[in-house]
């Protein structure tokens, strides 16, 4: 199996001396020949991160970008801006903003269009709602974001993250996750071919210190979408050890 990927994301976190603590932190602590390490921090943080990680494997990532590459797009950041920035990652679609700000998968394709034009490698979060797993809804939910918000030969990297599990400190079961993965792999060589094989599969959701063992030794799990306890060096650099 290649290298487990850890991505921390920050979401609406961090003033310019929390950013600077924390990654100075992360810079001095990261064990070497460690797992893929890339850290989200919201865009006001991105440029002054971006300079502390200049020498160090720590890979930078955003957490959103518009789908133009430039224009009358008030309040929006494009792929290719960040990829000025020495961003290398992005997170779309993640379902904070599907549901705080309205993204269809057709957006969130459209997004990962963009950042694969400007060279960036998208994390594409998927993930049902608690009411459509418990319905047995969950596979279908999943397949139908894969194919509405994947582009075409996709190569990237896929989030599954049940909404339920996020923040909330319950993460989904190993069982669970090991079910969802198999699925997943099988859907996306379904509706991908051999490309579908190549896709890195996250976990996310809840994810800490205590279960990253336990969920990153699940087949399929290629790494985790860390939110809560990337916020925290302590924390984010057990998870990255447990990889
Ligand atoms: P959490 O968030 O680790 O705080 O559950 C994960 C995410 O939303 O990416």
């Amino acid at each position: 199996m290649s290298r487990q990927m850890i991505v921390g994301n920050w979401k609406m976190n961090g003033t310019r001396q929390a950013a600077q603590a924390l990654v100075a932190s992360l810079v001095d602590r990261l064990p070497q020949g460690s797992a893929d390490v890339v850290i989200c921090p919201p865009f006001t943080q991105l440029a002054p991160v971006a300079d502390k990680l200049a020498a160090s494997p720590i890979g930078l990532g955003a957490q959103d970008c518009h789908q133009a590459v430039s224009g009358a797009y008030t309040g929006d950041v494009s792929a290719a801006m960040l990829a000025d920035l020495g961003v290398g990652h992005v997170i779309l679609g993640h379902s904070e903003r599907r549901q705080g700000h309205a993204e269809l998968d057709e957006t969130v394709r459209e997004k990962a269009v963009a950042a694969i034009r400007a060279g960036l490698v998208p994390v594409i979060c998927i993930g049902e709602t608690a009411e459509q797993r418990d319905a047995g809804q969950h596979e279908d939910v999943l397949g139908w974001q894969i194919e509405g918000s994947l582009p075409e030969g996709f190569g990237g990297v896929v989030a599954y993250e049940p909404i339920w599990a996020i923040g909330s400190g319950r993460a989904a079961t190993e069982e669970q996750i090991a079910q969802t993965m198999a699925f997943l792999r099988a859907e996306l060589i379904r509706q991908f071919g051999e490309t579908g094989k190549a896709v890195k599969i996250l976990y996310g959701g809840s994810v800490n210190a205590g279960n990253a063992p336990s969920i990153l030794s699940i087949p399929e799990v290629a790494g985790a979408l860390v939110g809560g306890a990337s916020l925290d060096a302590d924390a984010f650099l057990s998870i990255v050890g447990a990889a």
